[in-house]
């Protein structure tokens, strides 16, 4: 009896290291088919079908600061860029080096500048260039004069003590904007006047008749008349027919489309993020906050910050 016990507590004690050993067996064959099952789809979905990956792009369920696939994160300067807004309410800055062009020293022909003071932002200079060369071509008309284009801070000083001396502090607050809130500090705007070359006299422009060519077909060429009657509530400028701006030849479009001034294009925009972007003239168009900028990871676009608080990305 002494023997039997003794052999099955013995057989007791062989059998459970046995089934431990069994069950790790089990358990990690179980873990291994488990990691398998869970990882071949991430390594086959989006190189083998298509509508996946799409959806990724389209659809993406991120958080606000994510960056949706095809688009890297980037550095710019809010205050730079031909969609700059330039007000009372947001001043100029003034950055190291803009690329100016001296309107007389290039090959212009077709209309004129005042003198060689007469400065130009070089992107902007050649949209009005090609502007104007066209009104010339299509009306025979050749008596368009940039009177004004870039201004320096101590130059926009001199215009608005010169307004305020001839036409009193009112009138220079309505028409002139303070030193340092002026678009002309960017090179992007000019002021026109009709000079006629037999008489030496200067005439406003003021868009009627033939002239009205200009205001209508700026916008394909990227300008805008900045400051419309209808607008001053929002621009806080009365109405100037001579003073055109460049934005780019897709937004120039949209506004002028929508009767939209640059204050409202730009408010618009904020609603069109990178993952909605405004879909317009084949371009699509959209606002980066500022501290969120991200482009296109391959292909052409510009961006241009818009001197208040964000980014607006253009792919053409
Ligand atoms: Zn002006």
């Amino acid at each position: 009896m002494a023997a039997v016990r003794k052999r099955k507590r013995y057989r007791g004690r062989r059998l459970r290291p046995q089934f431990i050993l069994f069950c790790a067996v089990m358990l990690a064959l179980l873990c291994g088919l488990v990691l398998l099952v869970r990882r071949a789809p991430v390594f086959r979905r989006p190189a083998e079908t298509p509508s996946a990956t799409r959806e990724i792009v389209e659809t993406p369920e991120a958080k606000e600061n994510d960056v949706p696939a095809g688009f890297v994160p980037a550095e710019g300067d809010i205050h730079a860029g031909s969609l700059i807004l330039v007000s009372n309410e947001h001043p100029y800055t003034f950055p190291a080096e803009v690329e100016l062009v001296t309107t007389l020293e290039q090959n212009i022909s077709g209309y004129m500048a005042r003198d060689y003071s007469v400065k130009q932002e070089k992107t902007a200079f050649a949209a009005f260039d090609a502007l104007f060369r066209a009104f010339a071509a299509t009306t025979g008309r050749q008596d368009v004069n940039i009177s004004s284009a870039y201004r320096s801070y101590d130059e926009q000083q001199e215009v608005y003590a010169a307004s305020a001396a001839e036409n009193g502090e009112a009138h220079a607050a309505s028409y002139v904007t303070q030193p340092g809130c002026s678009e002309h500090h960017t090179g992007l705007a000019v002021d026109l006047t009709r000079y006629d070359v037999r008489t030496g006299h200067s005439y406003d422009f003021t868009g009627e008749g033939e002239y009205g060519w200009i205001h209508t077909h700026g916008p394909e060429y990227g300008v805008v008349m900045r400051y419309a009657a209808d607008k001053e509530s929002i621009t806080g400028i009365a109405e100037e027919t001579w003073h055109l701006r460049y934005v780019g030849v897709p937004h120039a479009a949209y506004m002028a489309e929508h009767n939209l001034c640059l204050e409202e294009y730009l408010d618009l925009l904020r609603s069109y993020p990178v993952t909605n972007p405004l879909r317009c003239n084949g371009c699509h168009i959209y606002f980066c906050p500022e501290g969120q900028l991200v482009v296109p990871e391959s292909g052409d676009y510009t961006v241009s910050g818009n001197n208040v608080d964000g980014f607006v990305v253009t792919i053409p």
